[in-house]
This record gives C-alpha cells, sequence and structure tokens, in this order.
C-alpha cells in the first residue's frame, strides 16, 4: 500500500483502458501488461467503447466485440472488462467514465492507460482538461512514435504534460492529477491493419490471440 503525505494509506492504482477493440490485438494487450508490473497496478479495465466519439463507427456489433475483448483477456488475472459505457449508451465520453469510476473506487488511484497516438490528439476529447481531476494518465510508446515526438504535439498538450509530469511514486501516492509517460514493448500492430489485411484475404495470425482470429472467422467479420 501506498502512503500518502498526510499518512493516510492508498490501495495500489487501477488502470482503465479504454478503446474500439475492432478487433482487439496483441498491441492492446502487451503494453498494458507491462504497465501493470511498472506501475504495481492492482488490475486493468479494459471499457470497450459503445460510441467512440472520434472514430467511425465500429465494424462489429457491440456483443461481438464484447465477447472478442472477454476471451483475449480471460487468461490474464489482472484483466477486467468492464462494460459500463457499453451499458451508458450514446457517445463514450471517457470524463464520464472515469467520474463513475471515481464513485466506485473513491480512495484509489486512477490511471488512464493510453498509448502516444491517442495522447497527441486528446486536446479534441470533451473535457480533457477534466480528465485529471478523476484520474493520472499514462502514455505508453507506441511504436511509429517516440518520445522526442513530443515537439509535434500541439502547444497545448506540450503544456498540459510539462505542467503535470511526474514520476512513479506520485502515481501511486496521489489519486490523480499527474502525466507520466512509460516505454512498453513495440508491437507495431493497429485494428485498422488487421482489418485491411482482412479484406486482402491475407492472414492475421500472430498479430493476435489465436482464440481471436477463430472468432473472427466464426462470425465472418471484416470480410
Ligand atoms: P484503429 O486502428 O481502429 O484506430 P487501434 O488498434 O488504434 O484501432 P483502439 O481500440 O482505437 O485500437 O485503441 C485503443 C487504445 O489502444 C489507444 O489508447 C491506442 O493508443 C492504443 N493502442 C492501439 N494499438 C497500440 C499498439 N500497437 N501499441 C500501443 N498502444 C496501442
Amino acid at each position: 500500500m501506498a502512503i500518502l503525505g498526510n499518512k493516510r494509506p492508498l490501495k495500489k492504482p487501477i488502470g482503465i483502458y479504454g478503446g474500439t477493440f475492432d478487433p482487439i490485438h496483441y498491441g492492446h494487450l502487451r503494453p498494458n501488461l507491462e504497465l501493470c508490473e511498472i506501475l504495481e497496478l492492482d488490475h486493468v479495465r479494459f471499457i470497450p467503447a459503445f460510441l467512440p466519439p472520434h472514430k467511425d463507427e465500429p465494424q462489429t456489433s457491440v456483443a461481438q466485440r464484447l465477447e472478442m475483448v472477454a476471451q483475449a483477456i480471460s487468461e490474464e488475472k489482472y484483466f477486467v472488462l468492464d462494460d459500463r459505457e457499453i451499458k451508458r449508451g450514446g457517445a463514450s465520453y471517457t470524463v464520464d467514465t472515469l467520474k463513475s469510476l471515481r464513485q466506485d473506487y473513491p480512495d484509489q488511484p486512477l490511471c488512464l492507460l493510453m498509448g502516444m497516438d491517442a495522447f497527441a490528439g486528446i486536446d479534441r476529447w470533451y473535457q480533457w482538461e477534466e480528465l485529471l481531476h478523476y484520474a493520472h494518465i499514462i502514455v505508453s510508446q507506441r511504436p511509429e512514435t517516440d518520445f522526442d515526438d513530443q515537439k509535434q504535439w500541439p502547444e497545448a498538450i506540450q503544456n498540459f504534460y510539462l505542467t503535470h509530469k511526474a514520476d512513479r511514486n506520485a502515481i501511486q501516492q496521489s489519486l490523480c492529477g499527474h502525466i507520466r509517460l512509460e516505454p512498453v514493448t513495440q508491437l507495431s500492430i493497429s485494428a485498422t491493419d488487421i482489418r485491411n489485411r482482412l479484406k486482402n484475404k491475407q492472414s492475421i495470425r500472430f498479430l493476435m490471440p489465436e482464440s481471436i482470429i477463430s472468432l473472427i472467422k466464426y462470425y465472418n467479420l471484416y470480410r
């Protein structure tokens, strides 16, 4: 347990990982397991978006995306499926999700986990500056970007990062409010690439668990 300045003990942080997962792949799974170890997270909650506000509508049904995520994380004890955005319906704004998680976990640090590509566009998210009122933001390095790419971020995001960046202790010892970049094993995989390969009748082996490939075949998805 971490100790705050005022000696109030905090439980281990919870990782929060949202995405379309259309479909889920190793680029979603491996970085989060590493973040679990690096930040000593209690667990990571995978939260599929009902309607992602910044992307095209998913190509598969909600039930199919839920099934793929549930199957992909079923054998990892640190990963948990959370369907609150699906149940809530409408546009899936992360700030709303964090508010509801904060109510469920009032005394545990929350860590919003995302790739650098997502962070580089965070200033387009609904009420983005309020995200830190409820959680920390942990940015994992994505293959096609590197940490020097910070200079290419919009100025507002550079300032956001510089104002709130913190070390690992700060993440574990406070409920919210900090940003941290963490390097993770690089896996140059994206759902878009997987969907394109399927359309082009190319193999998607070794990009995702075999069980997800079986589900994609079973439902004849992304053709
Ligand atoms: P799409 O290609 O459809 O845009 P995606 O593969 O990027 O999908 P999403 O579900 O949109 O996956 O992304 C959810 C989160 O996963 C985002 O924070 C994104 O940055 C992160 N992410 C996706 N792929 C990787 C990867 N290969 N390595 C690290 N993070 C990733």
